[in-house]
C-alpha cells in the first residue's frame, strides 16, 4: 500500500481494567492524527490516564453511515485514524464495521491492534469447549423473539455465547429456561477485569436460580456462554431423505403435526424429529 495515505488503526481499549490497555495501543493513540471515539465523554477518561492529548471525533452506530465517507476522505489526505469504542475490540456488538468495509472496499491499510474483548475474555476462563464457538451478540429484546432464538439453537452441538445486559440477564435466562434443557451447563461471567468479577459454571437451572435470587447477580455487564448439546450420534442423526420428509412436512404444517406425521412415515422416534424440526428454524405454531 502506496504510505501516500494515512492508516485505519482498529484499537482494542480495556473492558473494565485500565490496565488491560496494550503498550502498542497507548503508542498508537498517541501518534495517529485523529482518534473516532463512540463517546468522546468515555474515551476521555481512558486517554487522561494514559496521557494521550489527541484530537477526537465522533464515530457512533447514529452517524457512522455519514461520518465514514469523511474519515476515509482524511484517510486519503495522508492522516492516520485510530477507531476505538467504549470498551474492547471494536465493532464487536460496536461501530466501526461500515468505516472498515469502506477503507477495505477503497484498497487503504486497516491495521488491527489487538486487546480487550469481553468475548474472548469470557470463553478463556470458561472451562467449556471452545475449539468452535458461534458469537451471537445481543439477544433480541422481546420475550417471543428470544423464545425463537433459543428455539433455533437447542440442538447446536457447539459453544454459543451471547452479550447481555443487567436489565434483560434475568429475563433471559427464564426464556432460555423454557427452550433449553435445565442441565445444559452455562458459564455466567459478569463484571470481567472489574472489582466484582464473578465466573459462574454451572447447570441453567442453577445458574437461573442464583441470578433470581441474588441482587448482585443481576448487576453489571455480562456474558452468557452456553453448553452446546451432548448428541448420541447414533440415536440422534436421521437420514437426509427423512429430513427431507420432514423439511416438506413443515412447509405446511406446524411443528409438532410434521413430526407426527414424519415419525408415521419413517418410523423414526417422533421427539427425535421433533428436535430436528425445531433445529431446521421453524418456530412453534401450535
Ligand atoms: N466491543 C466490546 C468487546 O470487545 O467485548 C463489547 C461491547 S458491547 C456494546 C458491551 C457488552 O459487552 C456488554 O453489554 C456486556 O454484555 C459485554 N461486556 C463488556 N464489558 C464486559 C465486562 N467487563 N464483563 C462482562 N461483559 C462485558
Amino acid at each position: 500500500m502506496s504510505t501516500e495515505y494515512g492508516k485505519l488503526y482498529v484499537v482494542a481499549t480495556p473492558i473494565g481494567n485500565l490496565a488491560d490497555m496494550s503498550f502498542r495501543a497507548v503508542q498508537i493513540l498517541k501518534q495517529v492524527d485523529l482518534i473516532a471515539a463512540e463517546d468522546t465523554r468515555h474515551v476521555k477518561m481512558l486517554l487522561q490516564h494514559y496521557g494521550i492529548t489527541n484530537k477526537l471525533v465522533l464515530l457512533h452506530q447514529h452517524n457512522e453511515e455519514k461520518a465514514s465517507p469523511f474519515l476515509l476522505e482524511k484517510l486519503r489526505t495522508g492522516q492516520s485514524i485510530a477507531l476505538v469504542s467504549d470498551a474492547g475490540t471494536p465493532l464487536l456488538s460496536d461501530p466501526g464495521m461500515p468505516l472498515v468495509k469502506m477503507v477495505k472496499d477503497a484498497g487503504l491499510d486497516v491495521v488491527p491492534i489487538p486487546g480487550a474483548c469481553a468475548l474472548i475474555a469470557a470463553l478463556s476462563a470458561a472451562g467449556l469447549p471452545i475449539s468452535r464457538f458461534t458469537f451471537e451478540g445481543f439477544l433480541p429484546r422481546t420475550s417471543s423473539a428470544r423464545k425463537a432464538f433459543f428455539n433455533e439453537r437447542v440442538m447446536y452441538t457447539t459453544t454459543w455465547i451471547f452479550y447481555e445486559s443487567c436489565h434483560r440477564i434475568l429475563a433471559s435466562l427464564q426464556d432460555m429456561a423454557e427452550i433449553i434443557p435445565l442441565d445444559r451447563q452455562i458459564v455466567i461471567a459478569r463484571e470481567l477485569t472489574k472489582l466484582h468479577e464473578t465466573i459462574v459454571k454451572t447447570s441453567l437451572g442453577n445458574a437461573l436460580e442464583l441470578v433470581a435470587q441474588n441482587d448482585n447477580m443481576r448487576k453489571g455487564e455480562f456474558v452468557v456462554i452456553v453448553d452446546g448439546a451432548t448428541v448420541d450420534k447414533k440415536e440422534q442423526t436421521i437420514s437426509t431423505e427423512h429430513k427431507k420428509i420432514l423439511g416438506v412436512l413443515l412447509r405446511e404444517c406446524s411443528i409438532k403435526t410434521a413430526a407426527a406425521m414424519a415419525a408415521e412415515i419413517t418410523g423414526v422416534r417422533k421427539k427425535l424429529l421433533y428436535q430436528k424440526a425445531l433445529a431446521m428454524g421453524k418456530t412453534i405454531d401450535d
